[in-house]
């Protein structure tokens, strides 16, 4: 889908976008083994779905920010989305590089904006007059799926979608890694807005479960997701975590594991 003369986005998840046809950003996901002949591969960050671009021979240029450099080995990438490694990779369904990066990264002119949050060293990029705004916030579907929006840190995420508001409006488009692509730039302020409102509810909710009494951070993740799958509730309870030592205003340990309340003055 070409949003303008330079850009075009090939949809997916992540959707991988190309500026004048040598500029990639996120090849990923179904996009990984497509033949781009890019010059210069960018990654929003180090999730495995969005860094296939970073293993092309032929780019000159690879760029991923360098607080996310835990994804140059698998088990770095699964500590940042799961909080651990294993030996088994039945529940690490997001395995979709399983290979080390090289560290051949180098600086690139092309304008960066901070998106931390999802991970410590996300990045959006402006090209052509179209913001690339990676996983900083989600289509509906998606959020709605998972019950949950991944932030290894949920506050700092919040900043963020305040920070974008602005950012937004210095820019023609916008583009998302997972969820529609639209060529109208209201529309994506619409779902920015739809971000902080489920984000905001999701807060609230969390709180109400913990009010005067004691609950695990699992037993709050299975209650606020979408789908009860291992992997989605293993992900999800990275968010959850991040909320509850947020809120409550009591954490300790049971033989259940740590529980977390908040005690309503
Ligand atoms: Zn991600």
């Amino acid at each position: 889908m070409k949003l303008n003369k330079d850009v075009e986005v090939i949809p997916g998840s992540p959707n991988t976008l190309v500026y004048q046809g040598r500029v990639v950003v996120d090849q990923g996901g179904k996009n990984a083994n497509l033949t781009l002949n890019a010059e210069v591969q960018l990654a929003t960050h180090g999730h495995a779905d969005h860094i296939a671009g970073l293993l092309d021979k032929n780019a000159k240029i690879k760029y991923l920010p360098k607080e996310d450099y835990w994804s140059l080995t698998l088990m770095g990438r699964r500590c940042m989305i799961y909080g651990f490694s294993s030996k088994e990779d039945k529940y690490f369904t997001f395995d979709l590089v399983k290979e080390d990066l090289r560290d051949e990264f180098s600086e690139t002119e092309v304008e960066k904006v901070k998106l931390q949050g999802h991970t410590p060293g996300q990045v959006g990029y402006i090209l052509g007059g179209v913001l690339y705004a990676g996983d900083s916030f989600f289509g509906q579907k998606v959020l709605e799926s998972f019950g949950v929006p991944f932030y290894s840190d949920f506050w700092k995420a919040m900043d963020t979608l305040e920070s974008l508001k602005e950012i937004i409006k210095s820019v023609e488009q916008v583009v998302i890694s997972h969820g529609p692509v639209y060529n109208n730039r209201k529309k994506m302020e619409e779902l920015l807005d739809f971000n902080i409102q489920f984000n905001l509810k999701l807060v609230q909710k969390i709180k109400e479960l913990i009010t005067n009494k004691e609950r695990t951070a699992e037993e709050v993740t299975y209650l606020v997701s979408g789908s009860k799958e291992i992997t989605n509730i293993m992900l999800n309870s990275v968010t959850v975590k991040s909320i509850l030592m947020g809120i409550a205003n009591e954490v300790k340990v049971s033989e259940k594991g740590i529980v977390y309340a908040y005690r309503s003055p």
